[in-house]
């Protein structure tokens, strides 16, 4: 830093110049409190301050300037990096000689921060559109790791949470359908269908005791059926149609993967706006909200469908039963729009027809099995009495 003569009043007469003045300028070299008289001259990029005898030079490049808000004088220019020099502009004589200078550094400083931005904001942009990108895999990579074991009791977590949202209640208290018998028929058809699934899922299904007509897979292969549900099944073939989508769900990990959406988003979203945490407990909350919510992703259900298709056809059990059983809740639901705010299985209603007609494409060019041997009746009237 160049030392410079101190001011010792207003009326010192300022050294003639070709370039500037110095009456109209005050500089601070940072060291002391004392004002300096300088001769402002912009040469270049630069501009070049020296003392009026022109003993002491001090240049600042005018990328370096940092300006005010306002230049109306009087205003003080400083600089980066900021050793504590400061530029007064006193007066407007002394503005007109800076002022041409000073604009393009504001313009030029505008254009640098717009563009950075800009690139700030694409860069934000990239990386958003990269998650979403990747979301589905990380999902993927995550799910990966759950063990079988934690899966199992998420879903059970899941199920439960489920159920008291769905279910009738005595004294508060969910009421399940236990029917000995009833448990016993419901229990060999899913054996029979579980024998045919290549996985390391043990299904239980239980059924609980609502109005609202619904089937669910939790995680881990823990299934609930309405026994509203099994109202509206005719026959036990599309009550296997059922349970075959739902284990559809579980096999592919459609239950878990949500929940795993659920909480990378609430994880997200505790980096970005900061939570109190409890994730878990949320993220099962929010997939037996989604569930019951019949917001399940229409991938899921195409997924669900063909593996039902593929499986009923393994074990035998016509996949008429899946289709009639679709064909009679959409003429329901026709009547009553109300009935699909209810159905995780039509949860993608206006898509309902498709996958009916998917389904039947399947049938013609595969085979359906329609003709495959009934249940026993026995077993479906058992399973019809599970609440009684
Ligand atoms: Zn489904």
């Amino acid at each position: 830093m160049t030392v410079f003569n101190t001011i010792h009043d207003q009326t010192m007469p300022a050294a003639p110049s070709s370039a500037g003045e110095s009456a109209g300028f005050r500089y601070y070299d940072g060291n002391s409190a004392q004002p300096h008289a300088v001769v402002p001259q912009v040469v270049g990029t630069h501009l070049r301050l020296a003392s009026p005898s022109g003993d002491h030079v001090t240049v600042w490049t005018l990328e370096s300037i940092r300006l005010p808000d306002s230049l109306r004088p009087p205003y003080t220019l400083t600089r980066r990096p900021d050793f504590g020099e400061r530029l007064t502009v006193v007066d407007e004589a002394a503005h007109a000689l800076l002022a041409p200078h000073l604009k393009a550094v504001r313009t030029r400083a505008r254009r640098s921060s717009f563009r950075k931005w800009a690139w700030a904001s694409a860069a934000v942009w990239l990386l958003g559109f990269l998650f979403w990108l990747a979301f589905p895999s990380l999902i993927d990579g995550a799910v990966a790791f759950v063990p079988l074991k934690t899966e199992r009791r998420l879903g059970e977590d899941v199920r439960d949470k489920v159920s008291v949202l769905m279910a009738k209640k005595k004294d508060g208290d969910v009421i399940w359908c236990r029917n000995a018998q009833g448990v016993a028929a419901l229990d060999r058809l899913v054996d029979r269908l579980a024998a045919a699934e290549d996985s390391p899922y043990t299904f239980s299904v239980k059924v609980v005791d609502s109005r609202i007509m619904n089937a669910f897979a939790a995680p881990g292969g823990a299934i609930l059926v309405t026994s509203a549900l099994l109202e509206k099944a005719q026959s036990e073939e599309e009550l296997a149609g059922v349970l075959a989508h739902e284990m559809g769900h579980v096999v592919e990990r459609h239950g878990l993967r949500s929940m795993a959406g659920v909480y990378s988003l609430q994880m997200l979203g505790t980096v970005l706006f900061g939570s109190d945490g409890g994730f878990m407990g949320d993220a099962t909350r929010g997939l037996a909200m989604q569930m019951t919510s019949s917001s399940w992703n229409r991938d899921y259900e195409r997924a669900a469908d063909a593996h039902a298709f593929a499986l009923l056809r393994k074990v035998g059990i016509s996949t008429a039963g899946l289709v009639s059983f679709f064909q009679r809740l959409e003429q329901d639901a026709a009547g009553d729009r109300s009935v699909f705010a209810y159905l995780g299985m039509l949860s993608s209603h206006p898509d309902t027809g498709e996958r009916i007609s998917t389904l039947q494409t399947l049938a013609s060019e595969q085979g359906g099995i329609m003709g495959a041997a009934p249940l026993p009746q026995a077993d479906w009237d058992a399973v019809q009495n599970i609440c009684n």
